[in-house]
């Protein structure tokens, strides 16, 4: 079996410039991550508040902790010190509380829209209407402690790749046409999209972070 660093390596090998890497370190213990870490992977992303908090307490101060689950406002406070960027915002009022905690740790907290792209009922995320709001809220330029930094999704888990393209190419789409709401609050640079089963997939759709956790460390 390959190797954590070897499988880092592997990806690394495969993206293109444009495309960074976000190493998904869910569930797994701080040696782990320290594999990744001694490897040179220095983003890691985590689905839980206090999972995230205890390990970037224990682990070097230059990795780069990226929120990609679902979160609820009341965990906010516990990574705005440290979280480098929020990828799963899906409500104008968890950015509002973002903001308020970036603001007590005189931050300014990049945040992505998540946007709802696969067809399966269960995945979070805004509607394209729904996004708009957020983006051409007369409320958003008051939120100064965060800055909108682009788009996020996770396609329909299918083996039918055209369908997964056909998604990743209309979050591109979505991306591109929100560059017309660019203002201080907003600048849509980072489009995350792409996991172990589509990265490829999706760094061809004009991805710039995949989000990568079973090909790197195992699915167990
Ligand atoms: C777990 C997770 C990933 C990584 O999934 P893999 O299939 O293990 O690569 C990516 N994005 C999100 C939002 C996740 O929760």
């Amino acid at each position: 079996m390959p190797t954590i660093a070897e499988n880092i390596a592997q990806i690394e090998k495969g993206l293109k410039q444009e495309t960074c890497l976000v190493a998904v370190t869910k569930t797994k213990p701080e040696e782990v991550l320290l594999k990744a870490y001694n490897a040179g992977c220095k983003r890691f992303g985590e689905n839980k508040v206090q999972e995230m908090t205890s390990k970037y307490e224990a682990l070097p101060k230059d990795i780069e902790w990226h929120m990609i689950g679902h979160l609820q406002t009341n965990k906010v406070k516990y990574m705005a010190p440290y979280v480098a960027l929020v990828h799963s915002v899906d409500s104008f009022k968890l950015l509002k509380e973002i903001d308020k905690e970036a603001k007590k740790n005189n931050r300014v907290i990049d945040c992505l829209l998540q946007i709802f792209i696969a067809r399966e009922e269960t995945k979070f995320g805004l509607s394209e209407e729904e996004a708009v709001e957020i983006l051409t809220s007369a409320a958003l330029p008051e939120l100064q402690n965060i800055r909108i930094a682009g788009l996020m999704g996770m396609a329909s888990n299918t083996d039918d790749e055209q369908a997964v393209r056909a998604e990743f190419r209309g979050l591109k789409a979505l991306f591109e046409s929100f560059k017309q709401y660019q203002n201080e609050q907003v600048n849509m640079r980072e489009l995350s999209m792409g996991m172990s089963a589509d990265y490829a997939i999706a760094m061809e759709e004009g991805s710039t972070l995949v989000r990568v956790g079973s090909a790197i460390f195992g699915s167990r």
